[in-house]
């Protein structure tokens, strides 16, 4: 549909010039770093969240060393981002089931599997296989899935799960060429642009956008 390809070369685009630049875009992540990304990037400004990234992948560089790791140390660390004990909990937990179902350097072979992890769902399941082994998958969250509700004029309900009509032409959207920068660049736009107040005179897809259109301007 044109529609559809006029979305994702615009998101494309826009993520060429005003992509945010995090090291885990810039280098080749392993399953176990990316999942770690995405762990702390719930609810926390990603700006703030990197620095402390990088030190607590320094620190623990497989799943094994967080299982064996004090849960005070790992609040610590994650704590200076605002994220809290049920957090450390949940991450500590997760290592865990992994661990113990995996093998110490092992992962769940598909997202299915990743998702069914404590604390882990289908977003984060999503984004690791997409940006971590290459797998061509839609990621919606609460930010990206406002801009394709926004634009296709869908109703986004607050429970992603149940959105089926959302979900669909989320998948239906994803290029089978430079998924990675599509989805680098719908996170970008609904963190940058298409805000819960969003930016409609700066943003790229303003053009051909439902929600736009409708404010008749
Ligand atoms: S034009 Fe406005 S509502 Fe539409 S996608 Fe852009 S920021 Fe969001």
């Amino acid at each position: 549909m044109k529609l559809d390809q006029h979305f994702r070369d615009k998101v494309r685009s826009f993520y060429k010039t005003n992509g945010r630049l995090f090291f885990w875009r810039e280098r080749k992540m392993s399953p176990y770093q990316m999942l770690i990304v995405e762990m702390f990037l719930q609810k926390t400004r990603a700006e703030n969240a990197e620095p402390v990234i990088k030190d607590f992948l320094k620190k623990y560089k497989l799943f094994k060393l967080i299982t064996h790791a004090k849960e005070r140390e790992i609040f610590r660390i994650i704590s200076k981002i605002g994220l809290g004990k049920r957090r450390t909990k949940a991450l500590i937990n997760a290592s865990k089931e992994i661990t113990e179902k995996y093998g110490g350097e092992g992962f769940p072979p598909n997202e299915k599997k990743l998702s069914e992890f404590n604390n882990v769902g289908q977003y984060i399941s999503n984004a690791v296989f997409c940006f971590a082994l290459d797998k061509r998958l839609p990621i919606l969250d609460v930010n990206t899935s406002r801009v394709v509700s926004r634009f296709f004029n869908i109703k986004n309900d607050k429970d992603l799960r149940h959105n089926k009509r959302l979900l669909k032409k989320a998948e239906e959207l994803v290029p089978r060429k430079n998924f990675k920068e599509y989805n680098w660049g719908l996170l970008d736009l609904g963190a940058l642009v298409c805000k819960t107040k969003p930016k409609c005179e700066s943003c790229p897809l303003k053009g051909k956008c439902s929600f736009y259109n409708s404010l008749g301007r």
